[in-house]
Formats: C-alpha cells, structure tokens, sequence
C-alpha cells in the first residue's frame, strides 16, 4: 500500500552503531539559541535559562502504537515528534529541543531508518526544534521509538490543567473525530490490501481523515494566537485520548464540572459525511475518537470577547460547580453524564 518501495536495501549491520548515528545526524543545522552542544558528546548542553524548564517524553511500539503496513516511516517519525510538541504546547510554551532513541530488529534497513529521520528533521525544521541527541539500539522484534522535548515557558504563562474555575469558557482548537476516522479508513483498506495485494487504495473521498491521521500538527499557532489576542487560558490540555477524557482530566485537575454542548463540537464536513458511510454518530468519534492533537482550554468570561468570531477556536461549553458533574448537553437538550472512553471504546469487536 503506501509502504516505501526503494530499490536499495543496505542492512544496518553493514554501518555499525557509530556510523549509523554519522548518518542519520550529520545534516543538523542548529537553529536554537539556547542549544550550546548538540549530537556529538556524551551529554547535550542547553543553555541554562531564567523561563521555566518543560519537559514531555513518550514511547511508541510497534503493533501497539503503530501499524507499518500503513504508516509510512516517514510520517511515523513526524507524527512520534508532534506527539511530543504538543505537550509543550499544552503548558503554553516553545518547545526548543527533542532526543530521539530508537530500537529496531534485524528488519529495518538503512533506508527505512532515513525514511523515518527524514519526517523527524522535517518537523524540527517546521517546528524550530534541535535534535540534540539520543540512543540506539537493536531490538528481537520490531520498532521502538522514544522522543523527549525540551521547552520553555515564563513562569506567568504556564498553563496548567488545574486552573479552570466554575463559569469558565471551554475552548477548543480546529475540529475534532478526523484521526479516528483516518485510522478506521486505513484499517478497511489494509484488510481490502490483504485480500488482493493489487488492490488500490480508495483514499480521494477520506484524505483529510488521513492527513490527520498519518500527519498530525502540533497546534504551536494556536499558542501564538492566543498570545496575540492577550489571553492567559485558565487551563489547558491536549487532545490525545478523546475530548470526553480530556474535559473530565481537566475538570479533575481544577475541582470543577462542566457542560458540553454537543451542537457546539467542530466537525469537519468529511467527518460528518464519513460517520454518515460508517453509522456511526460524530459526537461519539469527537468525545472518544482521539489522535486529534488540538488543544483544550478554559479561558475567563470577560475574555470572550478576544476570541468570539477566530475561525480557529470553538467555545463548546462552560465549566461549573463540581458538584455539577462534568455532562454533556444533548441536540435534543438533554443532559447526560460525560464519560472516559478512550479510542478502544469504539472499537467494535
Ligand atoms: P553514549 O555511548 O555516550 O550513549 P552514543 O554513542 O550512544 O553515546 O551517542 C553518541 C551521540 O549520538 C550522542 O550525542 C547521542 O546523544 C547521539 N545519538 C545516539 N543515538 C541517536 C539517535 N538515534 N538520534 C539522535 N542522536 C543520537
Ligand atoms: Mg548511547
């Protein structure tokens, strides 16, 4: 399917650890400020700083968090970036530098291993990140990768998850359930592919479902806009697992509840007309689909105003008492419990 079909194929073996570092280092240009050393050393030093320090790190498996026979290596290892960027992004900070380390079997040869650097140095570079370091090893089976960013923040801007208050707004960036669907599109035509190698993909009618799935961005403008229009979110959170699981983290984390308005949750018109195909509801693939990678926050009524009209932020609720409970309100103005399911709830076997 959309596997890499290079002629070459040079086994890893052939390089040994040291050169394949070499190689797949070689090209960095450091682009940040605060990166004083680099690949190279036993340690990477960064400059040390007044802001403070944000730091995410995240672990990927083959077969757990990634399928190759339709994640081309090269958006893995974009995607296994913006994973972590936008973490930092969530506290409201600039990411600066990442580690990658990775694991690989016998299987992977050097060209896949560029494949997947070439998606890693291409999102430093939309991203103005450093790759400063990291490890290598050899794996008995398959792919592991783990990337850690490194960031900054003023101490005033950090955003936390639990600073929401009861009459808050809840915000959110872009549209939502269209990584989900990207995946359950991938899946089908993996299946079709099984059955008949010859098979082509049907993709034209899904492909900003699988854009967001193979290509997430981390929402960095997001943080920039919100600077801009002078708003400090009360909290916020990324939307990785869900929206549902992320209000109820948030609504945990600040001792507060919330009302969702399920009319007010962005869709893209390719998700409602692909839940439409599938039948399956939009609001469920939007609270529980994640892989969405927007951001979640809650902002202070009397900043309403800065953000009412951004085409790039929806209001989706308000937060209230604890002892509300965290609901969402139905089309049909009902009020139901909001519950924690994660991707794995929709699966249907
Ligand atoms: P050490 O033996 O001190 O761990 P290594 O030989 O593993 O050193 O690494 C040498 C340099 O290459 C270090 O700067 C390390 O951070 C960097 N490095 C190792 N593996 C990777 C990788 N997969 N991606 C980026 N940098 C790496
Ligand atoms: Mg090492």
């Amino acid at each position: 399917m959309l596997e890499n079909k290079g002629e070459s194929r040079t086994a890893i073996s052939s390089l040994g650890e040291f050169k394949l570092i070499d190689h797949l280092t070689d090209q960095i240009v450091i682009q940040n400020k605060s990166t004083i050393k680099g690949v190279g050393d036993d340690c990477a030093i960064i400059e040390n700083r007044s802001n403070e320090i944000l730091i995410t790190t995240d672990l990927l498996i083959e077969g757990v968090h990634f399928d190759l026979s339709y994640m081309p290596l090269k958006h893995l290892g974009y995607k296994a970036v913006m994973v972590n960027l936008s973490d930092i992004y969530a506290m409201n900070g600039s990411a600066n530098q990442i580690t990658v380390s990775i694991a690989l079997s016998n299987r992977f040869t050097l060209e896949a291993v560029d494949e997947l650097y070439s998606g890693i140095h291409l999102a430093c570079k939309n991203y103005n990140v450093d790759l400063i370091g990291g490890d290598t090893t050899s794996s008995t089976k398959g792919m592991l990768i783990s990337i850690t960013a490194i960031g900054e923040a003023k101490k005033e801007d950090v955003v936390y998850r639990s600073g929401a208050k009861s009459g808050d707004l809840l915000v959110v960036s872009g549209d939502l359930g269209a990584a989900y669907l990207g995946l359950q599109v991938l899946e089908r035509e993996k299946q079709v592919f099984q059955v008949n190698p010859n098979a082509q993909p049907e993709l034209d009618n899904y492909s900003y479902l699988v854009e967001r799935q193979l290509k997430p961005e981390a929402r960095k403008d997001i943080v920039k806009i919100l600077s801009e229009l002078n708003v400090k979110p009360t909290s916020m959170i990324d939307i990785s697992d869900g929206l549902s699981s992320e209000i109820l983290h948030l609504c945990k984390q600040s001792k507060v509840g919330c009302n969702l308005y399920e009319d007010k949750i962005p869709l893209d018109q390719q998700v409602i007309s692909t839940c439409e195909e599938f039948n399956i509801s939009s609001t469920t693939v939007a609270l529980s689909g994640g892989e969405d990678y927007e951001l979640l926050f809650t902002i202070d009524q009397s900043d309403f105003p800065k953000i009412k009209g951004n085409p790039n932020l929806s209001v989706i609720g308000h937060m209230a008492e604890e002892s509300e409970g965290a609901n969402l309100i139905t089309r049909a103005n009902q009020k139901i419990e909001l519950i924690a399911q994660g991707w794995n709830a929709l699966e249907t076997d």
